[in-house]
């Protein structure tokens, strides 16, 4: 089958065939480049009502921050001696917090206004408003830039790399945390399963547990695919360590407790066959990708 409408965001090739459905919502697979996007894209939300985010939203997203915390810190560690840092889709700025309290002078952006108000006016960190393209930061002002789980929530994320590309400076890098599209699309046929077996209603009350797609899905051959297009050269691509717990959803302390072992478990697995594999075969639910320009 032919998908209609939306050129690959990656290649811009015009031929895609359908991977997987439910209901309207849909995931086609080009057949250029590989790239899984979501095909028609829904119609985007309405923007924010008021600039200042209601308490049980901030109580979410602290939540979620808390969880990252770790992992926000070991790619701090990682990433050498601080210089200057720019956060791309940085939501709540707890990440530049983080990110300024380790010496970095870091600059982020997300087109969520209140996110980014929030960010600014309780956590004194620098968080613009807006597209990354509409900020009108110089060429190679940047040492690193990151994408913390939202590049697959652009629909042009070509287009995000490359402007990322243009800023930053030779021997800069690029770190990008994402969802993995074999263990995406592992669970969404689990979850099709067990709804054969009468859990149908149920599942379906609650649309993101069973369809857990966002705009475009990547595997390790197109997140490496995309890194170079836009000028990057991959210096990694592996299974980046589970967030502990459910930072959504609240399962109280026994379920968090089992939560965390089982992302421990199945990290534990992914890992054994990323080893075996040479890092060629990478199931773990995330991936994250390291790139750099040039010196
Ligand atoms: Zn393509």
């Amino acid at each position: 089958m032919t998908a209609d409408a939306r050129p690959c965001p990656l290649c811009a090739a015009a031929f895609a065939r359908v991977l997987l459905t439910a209901g309207p919502r849909r995931m086609v697979r080009c057949g250029a480049c590989g790239l899984v996007y979501r095909d028609p894209l829904p119609a985007p939300g309405p923007p924010p009502a008021a600039l200042e985010p209601d308490t049980d939203l901030v109580r979410r997203e602290e939540r979620v921050a808390d969880r990252r915390s770790r992992e926000f810190r070991r790619l701090l560690a990682a990433a050498g001696p601080p210089g200057r840092l720019l956060d791309v889709g940085t939501g709540f700025g707890f990440f530049l917090r983080l990110a300024g309290a380790a010496g970095w002078s870091a600059v982020g952006v997300d087109p969520d206004a209140q996110a980014a108000h929030y960010a600014r006016t309780r956590l004194g960190v620098d968080a613009r408003a807006g597209t990354l393209a509409a900020q009108g930061f110089p060429d190679a002002s940047v040492d690193l830039v990151t994408f913390w789980n939202v590049l697959e929530c652009i629909p042009e994320p070509l287009a995000e790399l490359r402007e990322a590309r243009r800023l930053v400076r030779p021997g800069g890098r690029i770190f990008v945390r994402t969802q993995n599209l074999a263990w995406q699309a592992a669970s969404f046929h689990t979850t099709e399963a067990v709804k054969r077996l009468g859990l149908r209603r149920r599942l379906e009350r609650e649309p993101h547990l069973t369809f857990i797609f966002n705009a475009i899905s990547f595997s390790r051959a197109t997140l490496a695919g995309a890194l170079t297009r836009a000028g990057f050269e991959v210096l990694s691509v592996r299974n980046s360590p589970p967030i502990p717990g459910d930072p959504y959803l609240g399962l109280g302390a026994p379920g968090e407790r089992a939560l965390s072992l089982a992302k421990r478990l199945v990290f534990g697995v992914a890992q054994a066959v990323a080893r075996a594999s040479r890092h060629r075969v990478l199931v773990a639910p995330s991936l994250e990708a390291w790139g750099q320009v040039r010196p």
